[in-house]
């Protein structure tokens, strides 16, 4: 029997440089000038970035010294996750217009299925330029979508023609679209894995293709079935509006390896920073807590804990890989990868303050 699957239309809508443009919006005294949304301290790290800024190749989750070497005229401007989630919250009623399958990211990121949407409209381009007007005039802000049949491709569409951009791709475009895509813009291969896969002689999708499904488990793990599908168009991953992630994580290979525990501690208080940031930037907080650790010869160890309490400040954070560690580490041979994820997690739909209390005690 055949099978017969929709053609779904689904908009990935993406805001420009969303935290430095409300800064702006608000103090209209930083309108073109290069400002970073962030901690300015030795230990600050850029959240986010406006475009003046990233001419001077400021990026976010970058140390906000490196970041004042680069420009040493950057604004360096306190972040004000409150006023971004008021703005957050109107452009989801936006979106709502439109269609009720809305699957936010983030703040300032969601897909949309707009297949069937509320306006009874045939073209999902046509929605994406409503939307992106709608945002514009009643925002005074840019958003920038792309527009495609699955989600994979929506997103790497909404990149495109960043920043105030309109990227369609056709399921006639699609196939030379991908193969001529440059591998370390898929989305889900980072700058590690890019790297791998140059050193396998894959640099273009259509590189990727080549490689057949053993292949790519082989040398990339669970990741290789993803790299398989994605390159041939297979993503038929539905709009979800109740999708709850399932966890959040960070991890950094180190560029040498690590042999002193005292950087260990640092850099763990560094991940639970950023984690920290990635956590409030989708309003989330989750009870487990878990710390990898990979070693030089690519043996690797997991530790989790799970708490009474839900977690999701720094302190906290920093706290909790303190005492899922306290007995179990010893630094036994040199490390290349430190991690550190939640999961159980729950979305913050009302504000919840945190318990400062809850810092443990040891
Ligand atoms: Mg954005």
């Amino acid at each position: 029997m055949e099978e017969i699957v929709q053609i779904r239309k689904i908009i990935h809508v993406d805001m420009d440089a969303f935290y430095a443009s409300v800064e702006q919006l608000d103090n209209p005294e930083l309108l073109g000038k290069p400002i970073a949304v962030g901690g300015s301290k030795e230990r600050g790290v850029v959240a986010a970035a406006s475009y003046e800024a990233r001419k001077y190749k400021i990026k976010s989750a970058m140390p906000s010294i490196i970041a004042a070497r680069l420009c040493p005229h950057l604004i360096f401007v306190k972040p004000r996750f409150e006023r971004y989630k008021e703005i957050s919250v109107k452009i989801r009623e936006i979106f709502s217009r439109y269609t009720d399958l809305i699957e936010p990211l983030s703040l300032d990121e969601a897909y949309l299925d707009v297949t069937s949407n509320k306006k009874n409209e045939f073209f999902a381009t046509q929605i994406a330029m409503d939307i992106r007007r709608d945002i514009k005039e009643e925002l005074n802000l840019t958003a920038s979508a792309g527009v495609s049949f699955n989600k994979f491709l929506a997103k790497i569409a909404s990149d495109e023609n960043k920043p105030d951009g309109l990227t369609v791709i056709t399921p006639e475009l699609a196939p030379d679209y991908i193969d001529s895509l440059p591998i370390e813009r898929f989305f889900g291969i980072g700058k590690v894995t890019a790297s791998k896969m140059y050193q396998h002689g894959i640099f273009t999708g259509k590189q990727l293709k080549t490689k057949g499904l053993d292949y790519l488990t082989q040398n990339f793990g669970k990741a290789g079935q993803h790299y398989y599908d994605i390159v041939r168009l297979n993503d038929n991953r539905s709009v979800n509006p109740n999708r709850i992630r399932k966890s959040i994580g960070v991890e950094h290979t180190y560029f040498k390896d690590i042999y002193d525990l005292r950087i260990i501690n640092d850099k763990l208080d560094d991940l639970s920073e950023e984690l920290a940031r990635r956590m409030n930037k989708a309003s989330a907080k989750g009870k487990t807590i878990t710390v990898k650790i990979k070693y030089n010869d690519f043996t690797q160890v997991t530790r989790s804990n799970t708490f009474k309490y839900f977690v999701s400040l720094k302190d906290n954070l920093k706290d909790a890989w303190r005492l899922i560690l306290k007995e179990e580490f010893e630094l036994e041979k040199p490390v290349r990868l430190l991690g550190l994820s939640v999961s159980n997690l729950k979305r913050n739909e009302v504000e919840v303050k945190e318990n400062p209390q809850l810092r443990l005690k040891f």
